[in-house]
């Protein structure tokens, strides 16, 4: 740090950006006097040289991670009034680390979109817009408009299918998803709980690896956490990837992919072999379930998790005449239509009557996902495909139907499904100025390597940092 700046000169730096671009509705609760103090305590303590790895640093955090005292929504009505008691364990350690909280950002209702177009508090728009108002990608589409547009250094998001890496691609910044159970969910609104994984959004590689360090590490509080010991990510930017062997999958070619998505697939495999590394053609034959099977699996364990919101405890409520009828009031009108889908769906697939045919049979796949990219990674050491199969689309030109919607995760829910890390790095800009990205996946607890070609593939694509903004 070359201390040019004090925390609280970024931080209302940072403050007064978000102001003045409150139009692509980034945020949903802004935490102006907190950030403010917590910066002025952050400078005492780098001028007392106890800073922490993070500290004075101004982030956000997507308002899926309980925050104690500050209202946490979900991007949901059912949760507007919710102000939760206790902190998740990943915005913990990113206070304990010293870290400013500028604000919670939008996100897609309960995590549940590609487009963060399902948010109860509007779409958030993508700092690459031009001419045509763009979608940022979802559902953390508030968290990388918010680091794309220099609204905040770095951002937390969740990924259950993709919703680190996605938005990351379609807003021209570095996305990762960390290996399942690599960072604790507690305090982490579930959306399904066998999937989800908090993840950051930042600038470049580097600062993704300093951030994981961050808010990876065991956690007693989350069952399904890993007792992994943390590796210094960082020291992995910049180091060779010589004799590295990466595998291009011939099945991420999805029907319908543009040739300059394709023609940038090659240029990043490339850059990473005119660094040393080998390219090695793989087969991943069950890719093409994978899709399917998520969402018969993310629903189910979706409907499971959000019958907690039933107007009781704690969120809204609407009355009714009996408490039968107070329930279905208060989901009725809690619940945006996406969530309401999902919710049925899931019902559906793990119904007597079909839970073999759907939901059995979706874990069945899951399996052999699984059991494809094993025996890809006993003979390469990373994977490399395109993060979406287009760049960002304009408001309005979204597909219509849902199924087609569903189409902008193909790429990264397999990733979710078999606990796989992965990141996307821009790679370039198509025809139309909006930015592209490409994904590398490793295999468990290999996040280095992701960090290490990452780099790699970042300083080769020399992507162009955005400097104007609508
Ligand atoms: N877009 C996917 C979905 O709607 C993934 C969302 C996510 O990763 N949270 O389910």
């Amino acid at each position: 740090m070359d201390k040019e700046f004090s925390s609280a000169e970024i931080t209302k730096c940072f403050l007064d950006r978000m102001a003045k671009y409150v139009h692509w509705n980034a945020f949903i609760t802004v935490c102006e006097e907190s950030a403010l103090r917590s910066a002025q305590l952050s400078d005492q303590k780098i001028a007392a040289g106890t800073a922490g790895a993070l500290e004075g640093v101004p982030i956000a955090l997507k308002d899926l991670f309980l925050s104690k005292g500050i209202r946490t929504t979900a991007g949901s009505k059912m949760l507007h009034n919710f102000i939760p008691p206790y902190e998740s364990t990943v915005s913990q350690k990113l206070l304990d680390a010293g870290a400013v909280v500028l604000g919670k950002t939008n996100m897609d209702e309960f995590a549940m979109g590609s487009a963060n177009i399902t948010s109860h508090y509007g779409p958030v728009v993508n700092p690459w817009s031009r001419d045509k108002k763009l979608v940022p990608g979802g559902s953390s589409g508030g968290s990388a408009a918010a680091v794309a547009g220099h609204l905040c250094a770095a951002a937390t998001g969740s990924d259950t299918g993709g919703s680190v890496r996605q938005p990351a691609a379609f807003s021209g910044i570095v996305g990762l998803k960390p290996t399942y159970g690599r960072c604790s969910r507690y305090g982490m609104v579930a959306f399904a709980s066998s999937l989800d994984q908090a993840g950051p959004l930042t600038k470049t590689v580097r600062d993704a690896a300093i951030f994981l360090k961050v808010i990876s590490g065991h956690d007693e509080k989350d069952s399904t956490s890993a007792a992994r010991t943390t590796p210094d990510f960082e020291s992995f930017a910049g180091k060779s990837i010589r004799g590295m062997k990466i595998g291009v999958p011939g099945e991420y070619k999805i029907a319908g992919m543009s040739e300059e998505i394709i023609d940038y697939w090659r240029k990043g495999a490339e850059i990473l072999k005119d660094a040393g590394a080998e390219i090695v053609e793989v087969s991943l034959p069950h890719s093409k379930y994978a899709l399917p099977a998520y969402y018969i699996i993310a629903p189910a364990e979706a409907s499971a998790n959000l019958a907690r919101y039933d107007g009781v405890r704690y969120g809204f409520r609407a009355e009714g005449k009996t408490l039968k009828e107070m329930y279905e009031n208060t989901r009725a009108e809690g619940f945006g239509d996406e969530v309401k889908r999902r919710i049925l769906i899931g019902a559906y697939v793990l119904s007597a009557g079909y839970y073999d045919a759907y939901y059995l049979r979706a874990l069945k796949v899951r399996k052999l996902i699984l059991q494809d990219f094993l025996s890809a990674f006993e003979k390469v050491d990373l994977l490399l495909t395109p993060s979406t199969p287009t760049s960002a689309f304009a408001f309005g030109e979204e597909p219509k139907d849902p199924v087609t919607m569903y189409l902008n995760d193909v790429c990264t829910v397999t990733a979710n499904m078999a606990g796989l890390p992965g990141i996307s790095v821009p790679i370039g800009l198509d025809k139309l100025n909006r930015p592209l990205g490409l994904q590398l996946m490793a295999p468990h607890f290999q996040e280095e390597r992701l960090i290490q070609a990452g780099d790699v593939l970042e300083k080769g694509a020399n992507f162009p940092a955005l400097t104007e903004v609508a």
